[in-house]
């Protein structure tokens, strides 16, 4: 039996290619793919902004349903959320496990995404078996070292496939949680005033973050109207087009709906260089800038330091997340009472990859999931 497969080539060529199925060892998992989200890196590599090797498949936000299972998967596989057998749905992160062993496992190992030898679906060439390392395809073969978190019933079906973008958004809020006596006015907390930059589906997901975790006031800026009305349905008190108003004039009423001082906490979900240097302006002194956007490197912006400087400024990085964010993230799925589901505005299938990437920047056009199952 032969496998399809979505390969980009090279930035900007995609074809589908065939796979012959790979042999499931003791370790490992066959997963037949059931949905998987197009994302902006996605498109991101499309544009040759990511620094990866071709030809690969990419894909890193799927569901499947496991199809053939290793004998002894869990003495190296993380699984969780109970045994896994076949016909199970489940759900993987895209990063390996930690090695353990390099500088960053063993000084930091909090932050296990900064591991210098993990491998991630979606992001690794396909050119050595078992090939399927991404999950554009109709099968990805799932290796010893990932994690495997079972898929709760809790979870609406409607919602399942946005468990890595929603680890995502929920990572970028507990970044700027304050640490320790929330009275110090520091980070994120219940009541904050925060700007939220960009209201692509990281950007409203993370607006859906703020609005079940108690924020007081949550503002979204964008250049696409449609993307700013689903924000609001996301839990946006205010949301203001920067084709509309000037840098000055979102500045401006920024301060006023906080007092004259700015926002609490910014977090960049654009991706954009100069929404980076917007958010830098828009945050209060003693404030702090989330940059999650830049997951891919899309230029640069000039920045004035003393701004940084003078307002004593916290200016944190926020890169991927740790592997047990995915049940953080199936929490808030679970749970949250915004309407999340509804950022999911097309479904295609697995040759449909090209033009799904090529429309993602339109208007109308939110979070695109291809079925390869179908
Ligand atoms: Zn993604
Ligand atoms: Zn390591």
């Amino acid at each position: 039996m032969s496998i399809r497969a979505a390969v980009m080539q090279r930035p900007g060529e995609i074809t589908v290619e065939t796979f012959p199925r790979p042999a499931t060892d003791a370790h490992s998992l066959l997963l037949q793919i059931c949905e998987v989200g197009v994302c902006g890196s996605d498109r991101h590599m499309y544009l040759g902004h990511a620094n990866v090797r071709f030809p690969l498949i990419p894909g890193h936000e799927m569901v499947g349903t496991v199809v053939e299972r290793g004998t002894a998967i869990e003495d190296r596989m993380a699984v969780l959320g109970g045994q896994v057998k076949v016909g199970d749905r489940v759900t993987v992160v895209p990063s390996s496990r930690p090695c353990g062993k390099c500088w960053y496992c063993l000084h930091v190992p909090h932050k296990p995404a900064l591991c210098m030898s993990r491998t991630i679906y979606g992001f690794r060439t396909c050119t050595e078996p078992p090939h399927l390392f991404g999950a554009f395809a109709e099968f990805m073969a799932v290796h010893a070292h990932s994690w495997v978190f079972k898929i709760p019933d809790s979870l609406p079906p409607d919602r399942v496939v946005l468990i890595e973008p929603a680890a995502v958004a929920t990572r970028a809020v507990e970044r700027a949680l304050g640490v320790g006596i929330p009275h110090i006015g520091e980070g994120y907390g219940i009541g904050k005033r925060i700007v939220v930059a960009g209201a692509g589906p990281i950007g409203v997901l993370v607006a859906a973050v703020l609005r079940s975790t108690g924020a007081g006031l949550i503002v979204v800026t964008d250049a696409v109207e449609s993307r700013l009305d689903l924000a609001r349905k996301m839990g946006a008190d205010e949301t203001l087009n920067i084709t509309r108003t000037s840098s000055e004039e979102r500045a401006a009423r920024i301060r006023e709906l906080t007092d004259g001082v700015g926002a609490d906490v910014v977090i960049e979900c654009a991706g954009v260089p100069a929404a980076f240097l917007e958010s830098l302006q828009l945050a209060r002194r003693g404030g702090r800038v989330v940059e999650l956007g830049h997951y891919t490197d899309s230029g640069e912006v000039p920045v004035r330091p003393h701004q940084v400087c003078q307002k004593d400024l916290d200016v944190l990085g926020c890169w991927s997340y740790p592997p047990m964010q995915f049940q953080t993230a199936m929490d808030f799925l679970a749970r949250t009472p915004v309407p999340v589901e509804r950022m999911i505005t097309h479904r295609m299938a697995i040759q449909d990859l090209k033009p799904a990437i090529e429309m993602l920047a339109q208007p109308g056009v939110m979070k695109v999931v291809l079925t390869p199952g179908r």
